[in-house]
């Protein structure tokens, strides 16, 4: 019996990519609502992240223990990502803001600065910058 798929190989999110006519940062916000079917429970959100390969990440959250004792999707994706030898995460779709105790996760990644993080909805996309010093563009 196959199990949940938390890794879409580089080749196979390509081909997905192209027989949708999208690029690979567009196809990735259409991974948020099917990865939220993987939480355990879903009680919050559920996030998706790629490195050329698509990357799910999920909230497990655990019946009986105190919240704390929950994985947050964003800490499931980079754990993932390490168990499986990569490096680097380029992008990261979200059904909502990240939490502050994540965002410093993420910020401690090499590259951080690089990533870019999009909250998704059903009607609409956002880039989020991770900074935690914004850098005035106008
Ligand atoms: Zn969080």
């Amino acid at each position: 019996m196959d199990g949940p798929r938390f890794v879409i190989e580089a080749s196979e999110a390509s081909s997905m990519a192209t027989n949708s006519g999208l690029s690979l940062l567009q196809l990735l916000p259409t991974f948020v609502k099917s990865a939220q079917t993987l939480a355990r429970p879903p009680l919050s959100d559920y996030h998706v992240g790629a490195d050329g390969r698509i990357c799910v990440g999920v909230n497990l959250e655990f019946p009986g223990l105190p919240l704390h004792h929950s994985v947050h999707a964003e800490q499931f994706l980079v754990t993932d990502l390490v168990v499986h030898g990569r490096t680097r995460l380029l992008a990261l779709s979200v059904s909502a803001a990240p939490c502050g105790h994540c965002r410093q996760f993420l910020q401690e990644l090499r590259h951080a600065s690089d990533l870019q993080l999009f909250i998704t909805s059903d009607r609409q996309m956002e880039e989020l910058q991770l900074s935690p010093f914004p850098t005035k563009t106008s």
